[in-house]
């Protein structure tokens, strides 16, 4: 079965780490916009030009130019299966895109996976990773500047599917197989299954 997800939560809440575990576990793609960003800045590709600058400051791509590289991406044959988008829709605007993209397929998200992180936590976390990895956008402003787009632009989209009945809101403390449990047993209770190989 195919199974068509979406990741949602604050920077710091370990999305992107849970989302990659999920996609592997139902077998499907990992699609995450701030990683496509990423590496065409890396490789200096015309897109990593457009939006290096815009990154390291923490604020967000244009709308058009980020749904049509998500379009594009989902296009592919390895899309057909599935996927688990993190970091995309991140406002109103790009839900819009990302609904007129999947009604035009005859598709729609089956799941949205709410990682719930208190503020305090997500900050520290951040903190640690800046510390770590050295990521050029999480200085202490980056990293203000991503939680305040977070609360104001992103947490908003929840509601559109929460109207749909499809977000399931996982409390996102704990360990890192704690949670991916957690987000497993949520969507196997929706009927999402497993393929048999994972
Ligand atoms: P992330 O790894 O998801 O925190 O994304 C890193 C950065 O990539 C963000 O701070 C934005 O500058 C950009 N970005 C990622 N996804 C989007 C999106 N859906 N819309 C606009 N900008 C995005």
């Amino acid at each position: 079965m195919t199974a068509r997800l979406l990741i949602v939560g604050p920077q710091g809440s370990g999305k992107g780490t849970q989302g990659v575990r999920i996609a592997e576990t139902f077998g499907v793609l990992p699609v995450s916009t701030g990683d496509v960003f990423r590496a065409a800045v890396s490789a200096g590709t015309p897109l990593g030009e457009q939006v290096k600058a815009i990154i390291e400051a923490g604020d967000l791509v244009p709308d058009e130019l980020t749904s049509a590289v998500v379009r594009d991406r989902l296009a592919q044959p390895d899309a057909a299966d599935g996927f688990l988008l993190d970091g995309y829709p991140r406002n109103i605007a790009q839900v819009a895109h990302l609904e007129e993209f999947l009604e035009g397929r005859g598709e729609s998200l089956d799941a949205v996976i709410e990682l719930d992180v208190p503020r305090d936590e997500s900050i520290a976390r951040l903190s640690r990773r800046a510390a770590e990895q050295g990521r050029s956008d999480d200085t202490e402003e980056g990293i203000a500047n991503r939680l305040a787009i977070y609360e104001r632009e992103t947490a908003p989209i929840l509601d559109v599917y929460r109207t749909r009945g499809i977000v399931d809101r996982i409390d996102g403390v704990g360990s890192l197989d704690e949670i991916t449990q957690r987000i497993i047993a949520a969507l196997e209770a929706r009927g999402l299954d497993r393929p048999a190989a994972a």
